[in-house]
């Protein structure tokens, strides 16, 4: 009886055991020891936001700041042979996807937030935006103040601007799109009087269409940082140490140059 007690319960120890690793999910493991291991490096990023994460069809590549300072952060971390994978996240998508492991960081012209800093670490900022609203050249919107009950204002589900606006604009209609291209596209068909977000995220917009341009100035500070699973602090170490080199070094610099020549306005210093 007492050996069958017994080998019952090695085996539901077991059990447990065997258990607890398969619970183990991707999102659990040390994210710089597995980089490390794979040589590659999985980032989250935008394929619809000019500037900063864009897919050119023709090639298939992603381009943009934000890809090409991963690129640089991957280098520093893994060496020349390093790989950076990307992963498209929308605004809405990007925190789970990382809380579920499918991705090691969030590049991805993410704010730096208390409410987000609740889920998620973040790296020191690497660029300074702030919200500004978008318009049609012939508008006669000049800022937030003429958002009134009659106007609607376009926003990206899960971004800070669609929660921002409705402080700033309390009357105003807002209608939330999935992400930038389905808002601009929302935009340009009249489905609103305005689109608001980051203004880097706008003067990518506008740079291809001259009939819009940007109102108001901006109204908020948005600080982006790289968001990075709790619990990865060594991995976090490890892009801050990169980001300080990439300063130090120039790096940084000739890719905000590349991307941002006559606007030195979300620069790091
Ligand atoms: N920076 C803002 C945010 O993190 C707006 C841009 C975006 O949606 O990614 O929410």
């Amino acid at each position: 009886m007492r050996k069958k007690v017994i080998s019952l319960l090695v085996l539901a120890l077991s059990l447990i055991t065997l258990s607890a690793c398969a619970g183990q999910s991707a999102a659990d493991k040390d994210i710089l020891t597995n980089s490390q291991d794979t040589n590659q490096i999985v980032w989250g990023v935008k394929n619809d936001t000019r500037l900063f994460g864009l897919m050119d069809i023709a090639t298939g590549e992603v381009r943009g700041f934000d890809i090409d300072i991963a690129r640089a952060i991957t280098e520093k971390i893994l060496g020349r042979d390093g790989n950076a994978i990307f992963v498209e996240v929308t605004s809405k998508t990007r925190i789970p996807l990382l809380k579920n492991g499918n991705i090691d960081a969030i590049i991805a012209t993410m704010t730096i937030t208390e409410e987000r800093k609740k889920q998620v670490d973040f790296s020191d900022v690497y660029f300074d935006a702030g919200q500004s609203l978008l318009v049609a050249n012939d508008s006669p919107i000049q800022g937030v103040e003429d958002l009134s009950a009659d106007t609607t204002v376009l926003v990206v589900k899960g971004s800070t601007s669609a929660v921002n606006i409705r402080e700033a604009a309390p009357d105003a209609n807002i209608l939330e799109l999935e992400n930038y291209a389905e808002a601009f596209t929302a935009l340009q068909s009249g489905q609103g009087d305005a689109m608001t977000t980051d203004n880097a995220i706008l003067l990518g917009m506008a740079s291809e269409n001259p009939n819009y341009h940007l109102v108001g100035g901006t109204f908020t500070e948005e600080p982006y940082g790289i968001a990075i699973n709790k619990g990865q602090d060594d991995f976090r170490d490890a892009v801050n140490d990169a980001l300080q080199e990439m300063h130090r070094d120039g790096t940084y610099d000739d890719i905000y140059n590349k991307w941002f020549p006559d606007d030195a306005s979300g620069k790091v210093e």
